[in-house]
């Protein structure tokens, strides 16, 4: 993120609010390169940190007033208390921060109140994660001010609290942590049982490389109730299966699993992919540390034939991106995040990025899809005080 956004969101803070704010923070959007739908299965995930972000301006308050204003939405500031923040019983935007600072006071913080502008850069909606940005850079700057003392970890579970909680969106642990923790040219090899992570070096551009996303701009009005779907039948498959978590197969042991579940033919393909997903983790982990980035391609393909035939969650226009990236030559290429839209990521030779580039755009010409967004992903760093 620039000086000059800083800059902008204080400015526009002032404006506002007609006084400086205490300090500006930034968190991350984020693209999972790996480990889909793992993370309610207490498995394995691996996203990286991308360049665009949610900037928030802060200040403190001390009389319990809580003021919001996002650039990026209609309507002028939101002014709440902050003793009376109440779970699901707010749908808009300002559910997500006060979502925050209602999470932070019943964990015992003593907030007393904040005034917020936020400017995002995160697209919302396309499966990158502009939730847990805003949700988390919010977090950071009141852990900040208020001396919180709170580490990147458990800012993340308190956001993940807001969400699921008072938000009442039934989300995993990733895209908070993802927000906090990631580190620039790493992706975050993450535990989504006991949150221990690991930063895996990350640098494509000194291999020749390039991950571009492609937000197909496609976002199912459905999505959330399939995502409730295929959760349910996972807990289901662990239920059965006499497991804590569906993380508690081992891929040794999957044969055997999808035996014991006999004719529980939903069941059995939501639990192939999940237990294959969590091994396809592990091997991109074990080829990036022993230095073999390009032998990535494959596993990531596998991965979104494993989306789309097994867990069938792709979609038509996630499904040609794949499909076009790979007939132009792409390493590997999967759709990434929720599933039914959002975006997918192509892993590719920098000389064959335009080629790439062109024929996605071409293809969703000839099928008349809405002209998809592309653009080329650097693991960038985490959530951050920027002034
Ligand atoms: P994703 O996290 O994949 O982008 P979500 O549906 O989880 O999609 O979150 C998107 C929601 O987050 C938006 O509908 C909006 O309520 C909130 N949001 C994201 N960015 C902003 C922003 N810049 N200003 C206000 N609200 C935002
Ligand atoms: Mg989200």
């Amino acid at each position: 993120m620039s000086v000059d956004t800083a800059a902008a969101v204080a400015e526009r803070f002032r404006e506002l609010y007609g006084a400086e704010p205490e300090g500006v923070w930034a968190a991350p959007g984020r693209v999972n390169l790996i480990g889909e739908h793992t993370d309610y299965n207490d498995g394995f995930v691996m996203p990286f940190a991308l360049p665009h972000t949610a900037v928030v301006a802060v200040s403190r308050r001390d009389d319990g007033v809580l003021r919001l204003h996002s650039s990026d939405v209609e309507g002028g500031v939101v002014e709440l208390r902050v003793d009376e923040l109440a779970p699901e019983s707010d749908r808009g935007w300002t559910a997500y921060p006060s979502g925050v600072v209602w999470a932070l006071r019943q964990a015992g913080h003593a907030v007393t109140g904040a005034d917020i502008h936020l400017a995002s850069t995160v697209p919302a909606g396309a499966g990158l994660s502009s939730s847990a940005a805003l949700e988390v850079v919010v977090a950071l700057a009141l852990n900040d001010l208020y001396e919180l003392g709170q580490k990147g970890w458990q800012l993340a579970r308190l956001c993940q609290r807001a969400e699921n909680v008072y938000v009442g969106a039934p989300v995993g642990i990733m895209d908070q942590t993802a927000s906090a923790c990631c580190q620039a040219g790493h992706a975050l090899f993450l535990d989504t049982r006991d949150l221990s992570q690991k930063q895996i070096p990350f640098d494509l551009a000194a291999e020749g490389m390039r991950l571009l996303v492609v937000d197909t701009q496609v976002k199912h009005s459905h999505s959330e109730g399939e995502y409730g779907k295929r959760r349910a039948g996972c807990e289901k498959g662990a239920a059965l299966l006499g497991v804590d978590a569906l993380r508690d197969i081992a891929y040794d042991d999957l044969d055997g699993a999808l035996e014991r579940l006999g004719d529980e033919e939903e069941v059995r393909r939501l639990v192939r992919h999940v237990v294959t997903e969590d091994q396809r983790v592990e091997r991109v982990v074990s080829l990036l540390e022993s230095g073999e980035t390009r032998a990535i391609g494959p596993v990531l393909t596998e991965g979104h034939a494993s989306l789309r035939d097994d867990f069938r969650i792709s979609c038509p226009e996630l499904d040609l991106v794949v499909d076009t990236a790979l007939a132009g030559g792409a390493l590997g290429a999967r759709m990434t995040g929720g599933g039914f839209g959002g975006s997918a990521i192509v892993l590719a030779e920098a000389a064959d990025v335009e080629t790439i580039t062109k024929a996605v755009e071409a293809a969703f010409a000839a099928a008349g899809f809405t002209a998809p967004r592309v653009f080329e992903a650097v693991p960038a760093a985490g959530a951050r005080r920027v002034s």
